[in-house]
């Protein structure tokens, strides 16, 4: 029978809540995965680890380097809209930092069992708490830095574990989310296991071997090098010549301070520039980085902050546009498809 509609208006408890907004934040294992890695990344990590069970649904724990979280600071990190990123209008217009709506660790707890194990720099022994905010603090044992274990994703909500897809297939989401911060931050080691099993590993390095060592060989001896500012815009990386073009679209990374995000404009503005070098049906392979003023971008548009808004999106445009053109255009004029030597 459907629920009633005739009921008084009450306020809905915590819990409850923290389930509602978990369905936007926490929409598979793999948006745990992003959203504990940009905490560690957040928090100054060199060097993160990734393991994950059964495709993220039994366990994903994430160690990270990071500055840690104070004992006493421990149950705020669970609690909803609690973030040490910002804490006021100005601060959220200029945020530097991948998260900052204090509601991720919140809602993964809300819909699995979490554990958070951290110590900071100058703690002599790491502390836990385990649940949720209400959870006591007790003393652990761990490096510095910060470990935050996720189990059974959805065990309280069988609705939403009813849409979690094969095991292989989440591990794949997964597996791509770290694939997509990794190739953004070549200054930071990850690794990542599943079941047991190290998958990848990849060494702080370089932008050029870490993308090469990403997204493989192939793209590697055919891409062309970008760097163009203008103003407050900067794009950087790499665009792969016609050779390195693919039949899917799974060879287009592209990061607005730091940020990977899938945004129409950006794509379109990167798709235009490969018009007169590539086939229609073809999709370029891309790894760029644009980077301004945080004022001139809003990323406070999805919970996910997969898209962003620009305050200015002609220019924006124009601008990735034409550095992507001119790149392509200096080698079509030399040797067609292939890198230069
Ligand atoms: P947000 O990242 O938006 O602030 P989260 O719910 O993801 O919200 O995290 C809440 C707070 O917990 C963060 O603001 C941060 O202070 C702390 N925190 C979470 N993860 C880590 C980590 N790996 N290292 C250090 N601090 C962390
Ligand atoms: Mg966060």
């Amino acid at each position: 029978a459907p629920i009633s509609a005739h009921r008084p208006i009450q306020a809905l408890p915590d819990q409850l809540i923290s389930q509602i907004a978990a369905g936007e934040v926490v929409e598979r294992p793999s948006a745990v995965v992003k959203e504990l890695l940009e905490n560690a990344l957040d928090a100054g990590a060199t060097q993160i680890t990734v393991r994950l069970e059964e495709g993220g649904v039994k366990r994903i724990a994430i160690t990270d380097n990071g500055r840690g979280i104070a004992p006493e600071q421990l149950p705020l990190a669970l609690a909803r809209h609690a973030t040490s990123k910002i804490a006021s209008l100005t601060d959220l217009e200029n945020v530097a930092t991948l998260g900052f709506r204090g509601e991720a660790l919140a809602s993964i707890a809300a819909v699995a069992a979490v554990s958070v194990t951290s110590r900071t720099a100058d703690a002599p022994h790491a502390w836990e708490i385990a649940g949720s905010h209400l959870g006591t603090v007790a003393p652990s044992s761990g490096a510095h830095g910060t470990t935050i274990d996720v189990q059974d994703l959805y065990f309280n909500t069988p609705a939403r574990r009813k849409f979690l897809k094969s095991e292989q297939t989440e591990y794949g989401h997964c597996a791509e989310v770290v694939r997509r911060i990794a190739l953004a931050r070549p200054d930071v080691a990850f690794s990542l296991s599943h079941n047991g099993r190290t998958i990848d590993h990849w060494n702080v390095s370089e932008m050029a071997r870490r993308s090469a060592h990403i997204l493989g060989n192939d793209f590697a001896e055919a891409r062309l090098a970008i760097d163009e500012s203008a103003g407050p815009l900067r794009v950087h990386g790499y665009a792969g010549l016609p050779t390195a073009s693919k039949a899917r679209a799974d060879g287009q990374f592209f990061y607005v301070n730091g940020r990977y995000v899938r945004d129409k404009l950006l794509v379109h503005a990167v798709r235009a520039a490969y018009q007169d070098v590539l086939h229609g049906d073809r999709f370029p392979s891309y790894v760029l980085a644009l980077d301004l003023d945080p004022a001139l971008v809003d990323v406070n548009v999805h919970p996910s902050k997969i898209e962003v808004r620009f305050r200015d999106s002609r220019a924006v445009h124009q601008f990735v546009f034409h550095a992507v053109q001119r790149a392509l255009a200096k080698t079509s004029a030399t040797d067609h498809g292939n890198a230069p030597a």
